[in-house]
């Protein structure tokens, strides 16, 4: 089994973009926005939440999120109701972050390497589909560049906690950037004294 790395963008720009696609309620139905950007955030960071456990595939559907997300617009659209509204959105939000894995580089400990060919497993297909590497990796500059542009008109578009929560992803993107080369070396040396009993936690590409 190759390492694995993280997503293929870093998390605060999936999250952005679950922010993103949510935003235009704010003018459009504005009564639904506040459900809607909650689903949208949730859904864009769900996929990664396999990190521990076959990461981009467990919890990364491709087309299932993509098929599933239509229908749920327009039960969404016809019924509107808080359910409704925050299952489309979640259904948009992971199918566009699978897509998103795609355009980013490969599963590996050091994706700016860019030696593996595996970006995000389509279930339905049975295969891994390869990475576009449009973002080299999760992490680099370009990534940033990205979080900041989707940042910036959804600190004016939003308000109340969601711009908190855009502040924060900012911050935490920022960090992130200006490690992310560095922890790709740090992370084995640590994750190397962890205690056997506790290394089931520990990703398999750190270990
Ligand atoms: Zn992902």
């Amino acid at each position: 089994m190759t390492s694995r790395t993280q997503h293929l963008m870093m998390l605060p720009t999936h999250a952005m973009v679950g922010l993103a696609l949510a935003a235009p309620l704010s003018y459009l139905a504005p009564e639904a926005a506040p459900i809607a950007l909650g689903g949208a955030f949730v859904g864009s960071v769900f996929p990664d939440l396999d990190l521990y456990a076959g990461h981009r595939r467990t919890l990364h559907y491709p087309t299932v999120y993509s098929v599933a997300a239509l229908p749920a617009a327009a039960v969404a659209a016809l019924a509107t109701s808080p359910m409704s509204v925050a299952l489309a959105a979640f259904l948009v939000g992971a199918a566009v972050h699978c897509r998103m894995d795609r355009y980013g580089g490969g599963l590996e400990l050091r994706p700016w390497e860019g030696t593996s060919d595996r970006a995000v497993y389509d279930h339905v297909r049975a295969r891994w589909r390869q990475p576009k590497r449009w973002i080299r990796y999760d992490g680099s500059p370009r990534d940033l560049l990205l979080l900041v542009a989707l940042a910036v008109p959804l600190l004016v578009v939003l308000d109340g906690p969601y711009r908190v929560v855009v502040a924060v992803a900012v911050a935490v993107g920022a960090v992130y950037v200006a490690l992310r080369r560095r922890l790709a070396s740090i992370a084995p040396v640590v994750f190397g004294y962890v205690p056997d009993r506790l290394l089931r936690y520990v990703p398999d590409r750190y270990r």
